[in-house]
């Protein structure tokens, strides 16, 4: 992998023609460690962000030693990532009966969610009624403090859960209540609301439970998406989980995908054609910009230029390489209001839910990574340099 000081040096000295991922893997070891360091409890990393094999080995020398992994292609490549370090759990509701006979047998997985009965004895089969097994009951919550919403396909409903939790109990070694609130939940009550659900559902079945899964949903920033600190989160957390009914030897863990990889990525993009306020870029929704597309997401930009630009900023919306209408990503991003065919772009923030969404679709891809050690374009973790660029890098607080 090429390496390079910074995000600007890559685009004047490679002039790259096609899109670059740069990568920062301090930038996530810092995320790793302050997770280690301040959530009240142990923190998966959930896979399904970003599965780069570089970023799984420096989140696990970070400190991040469990992985919270969705489908046996995800149980294999971490499994291989580490050399058969780490401990997997394997948080899917819904599983393939010879996924989990797998992760069982050859790569030393006892940890499984499910909602309901018939997931419960299919994990059993699998295992051949394993004795040893954390089983983790899924429970639906609200997502009503996040921006994207995970709450319409899994977890089991509150007059489901007593008879889920009593059968569960019987068949566990361990027995966990995991939840998620959707992802990017911009407000620590999201977490407190939910914890609540987790109580209600604990003192009806009358069971004891020994691990207490938050789940993800922790947020990054982007430009209208500037959240509270996570210590507020972190915070909620404690104090509500401090005050279930559960054991003293109860554990706490969180699932956190976004936090953890959102600052590893970004991409220089190059403008193909400029038509009014809408740029041609050589990325789009099916590149590493699913979700500008599909859902507006705005990520940060930046102009990269030697000379930088003072023109005004002003809004663009992007249209990707691909022969598709559908390839448009509306953003506003905002850039100065010189910029023209032949410029380079930084979109930052795509280390979650970005460059693992690539396909090669119509032909256009990004196979070029360079590591930088520039600070990303934006940070819930360390002080950001104040505008490192004169565009929109994003000041917290
Ligand atoms: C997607 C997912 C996560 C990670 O969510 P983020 O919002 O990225 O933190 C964690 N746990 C489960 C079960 C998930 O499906």
């Amino acid at each position: 992998m090429h390496k390079h000081h910074s995000a600007l040096g890559v685009a004047t000295t490679l002039k790259p023609a096609a899109p670059v991922t740069l990568i920062r893997p301090e930038a996530a070891a810092r995320a790793a460690r302050f997770f280690v360091e301040k959530f009240p409890g142990r923190s998966l990393y959930a896979v399904k962000a970003n599965p780069s094999p570089d970023l799984i080995r420096t989140l696990f020398a970070a400190g991040i030693t469990h992985f919270d992994v969705a489908s046996i292609a995800e149980v294999r490549l971490v499994s291989e990532a580490l050399g058969g370090k780490g401990k997997l759990c394997f948080m899917h509701p819904v599983k393939a009966e010879e996924a989990i006979a797998e992760a069982y047998r050859d790569h030393g997985v006892r940890t499984f969610s499910l909602d309901t009965i018939d997931e419960l004895e299919k994990i059993m089969r699998a295992t051949g009624n394993a004795t040893d097994l954390e089983l983790c009951v899924r429970l639906r919550v609200s997502s009503d403090h996040s921006e994207l919403s995970l709450a319409s396909k899994f977890g089991a409903e509150l007059g489901e859960t007593r008879e889920l939790l009593m059968a569960t109990r019987q068949a566990a070694d361990a027995l966990g209540i995991c939840f998620h609130v959707g992802s990017q939940a911009m407000s620590p009550q999201a977490y407190t609301n939910a914890i609540e659900r987790v109580r209600a559902a604990i003192v009806d079945a009358a069971v004891t439970v020994d691990i207490i899964d938050v789940g993800g949903g922790f947020p990054s920033v982007y430009p209208g998406m500037e959240p509270p600190a996570l210590e507020g989160y972190f915070e909620a957390i404690h104090r509500g989980f401090e005050s279930l009914p559960v054991s003293y030897s109860s554990e706490l863990w969180c699932e956190p995908g976004r936090a953890l990889s959102a600052e590893y990525s970004s991409l220089i993009v190059r403008v193909e054609r400029r038509r009014g306020d809408e740029l041609y870029i050589n990325d789009g929704a099916y590149g590493a910009l699913f979700d500008a597309a599909h859902i507006g997401w705005r990520f940060p930009v930046a102009l990269l230029r030697e000379d930088e630009s003072d023109a005004d900023l002003k809004g663009f919306s992007f249209y990707g390489p691909t022969c598709d209408d559908m390839d448009h990503m509306v953003g506003p991003f905002m850039l100065p209001e010189d910029v023209k065919a032949g410029d380079y772009i930084e979109i930052g923030m795509l280390g979650a839910y970005g460059c693992a969404m690539r396909t090669g679709f119509n032909g256009f891809s990004a196979e070029t990574l360079v590591v930088v050690d520039d600070e990303p374009m934006a940070s819930l973790y360390g002080e950001v340099q104040p505008v490192r660029r004169r565009a929109n890098v994003i000041k917290l607080g």
